[in-house]
């Protein structure tokens, strides 16, 4: 669903991902983790085109995305090509980034009925579906600034999912709550994970969390992955040095 092929990414004469390579497979988990400015942020922003990369290629669903290779050479593609891949990417960022002048339900209609083109209707009946999944039917019409960080997290998570993802990227989606709100985001995010096949790609430090919903583990040094595994082997028999390093600091 995700494959990084020779990625490279440097910020001026910062070479933050250098020769990256990796796939995640069609409804597979995978959590990033490792220590902080070693590039988990970057991957997920590159996935979300909210970078550009500087070398390399990413495939989305088999297909390359941003760039392609033709004729030895690297040629960035049409963007309403890109375009039409990006609807099957959604993110739920670290800051909410919900709309304040809109209510709740307009934050979640708002893509669907303008970029999918949905019918008002459709689009306001799957926001109710979606507030119900993540515990929020009665803040259907409350403006976000109302809402706890707990709560506005919650509907940045329904207003992703109501572009009906493939892939869905979850950059630290607990770090600027509060620890007390953590926990029902958390609980929101198991339930989406056990109750659809959505691609995840998962930014966190929550490693009890990360342990319960990934299928793999990643653990990346300086923009490179220095160990991959099953969670389990991983957290309790970390191979590498830093890798043990990095789980003391943060368990
Ligand atoms: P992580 O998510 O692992 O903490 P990031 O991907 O956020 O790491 O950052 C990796 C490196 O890229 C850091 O050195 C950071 O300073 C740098 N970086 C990230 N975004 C930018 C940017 N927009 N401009 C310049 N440097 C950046």
């Amino acid at each position: 669903m995700i494959r990084f092929e020779n990625v490279v990414k440097r910020f001026g004469d910062n070479t933050v991902l250098d020769d990256l390579n990796f796939e995640v497979a069609k409804g597979e988990r995978v959590t990033l983790i490792g220590p902080s400015g070693s590039g988990k942020t970057t991957i997920l922003r590159l996935v979300m085109t909210l970078e550009d990369l500087t070398d390399g290629y990413i495939y989305i669903d088999g297909q390359p995305f941003t760039y392609e290779p033709r004729g030895g050479r690297r040629v960035r593609q049409k963007q309403k090509d890109i375009n039409k891949v990006s609807t099957k990417i959604g993110m739920v960022f670290q800051q909410f980034n919900l709309f304040p002048n809109m209510t709740v339900v307009e934050n979640i209609v708002e893509a669907p009925i303008h970029v999918l083109g949905r019918g008002k209707e459709e689009a306001h009946a799957r926001a109710r579906e979606l507030l119900e999944l993540v515990g929020l039917s009665d803040k259907v019409d409350a403006h976000p600034t109302r809402l706890s960080g707990g709560q506005q997290q919650r509907v940045a998570i329904a207003r992703a999912l109501a572009m009906d993802p493939e892939i869905l990227l979850l950059d630290e989606v607990t770090s600027a709550l509060d620890p007390e709100l953590v926990g029902e985001v958390l609980g929101v995010l198991r339930d989406v994970a056990s109750s659809t096949d959505i691609t995840m790609l998962i930014v966190t430090h929550e490693m009890q969390f990360a342990q319960e919903v990934s299928d793999r583990v990643m653990m990346f040094d300086h923009g490179r992955i220095i160990e991959d595994g099953e969670p389990g082997a991983l957290f309790s028999a970390p191979r590498e040095q830093r890798t043990r390093d990095f789980l003391q600091a943060v368990l």
